[in-house]
């Protein structure tokens, strides 16, 4: 079952219908995310609703958007596809949520604030947990300072440590006898 986000459809009867939900969303909805990032665009969620088997709620699915964020190292302004994957129960408060969490540490639990459906609220925290650290790696970041050229790649080093670590074993005795001669000379 496919349907547009309705606000009158409670978490429950979505449940019993095992609703799938498909939106998107207004950057307004999501102001958060919105204040965090330069920019947001293509905010949208994909989710379906079931039972657990224990009565609970349990919601699945993807929600994703493309954020711009500014890059730490070269200050550009990156844009990032930003998706998380939804697999969790549906908790009406903290303290169900805290007594579901005891019973269960690897459940992953998602608390809302009402009965009736709001994809804004179920999915910005999660979107705001996925976004990157780094926007761009030392390797694809175009804008990063000169002195990091001419840099020697990982492979580099390893083959410059393999390629001494066998010019220096040949020699490696004749330190320990060269030492040794010291010592009876002393
Ligand atoms: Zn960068």
């Amino acid at each position: 079952m496919k349907s547009n986000a309705s606000g009158s459809s409670t978490y429950r009867s979505l449940a019993q219908q095992r609703a799938r939900v498909a939106t998107s969303l207004g950057v307004a909805s999501v102001q958060r995310l919105a204040d965090i990032c330069e920019a947001v665009k293509g905010i949208a969620a994909d989710l379906s609703f079931d039972h657990d088997g224990r009565t609970r709620v349990k919601v699945s699915g993807r929600a994703h958007c493309d954020a711009q964020l500014a890059c730490h190292r070269c200050q550009e302004l990156v844009w990032c596809h930003v998706i998380c994957d939804f697999d969790s129960v549906i908790a009406f408060d903290e303290e169900q949520a805290a007594s579901w969490s005891r019973l269960d540490p690897n459940l992953d639990i998602l608390v809302v604030g009402g009965a009736n459906l709001d994809v804004a609220e179920l999915v910005e925290d999660e979107l705001l947990l996925s976004l990157p650290e780094r926007v761009c790696t030392d390797e694809d970041c175009v804008h990063m300072p000169e002195m990091r050229y001419g840099e020697m790649t990982v492979d580099d080093i390893v083959d410059q440590v393999s390629t001494e670590g066998l010019k220096r074993f040949p020699f490696a005795g004749l330190k320990e006898a060269m030492r040794a001669g010291d010592k009876e000379q002393d």
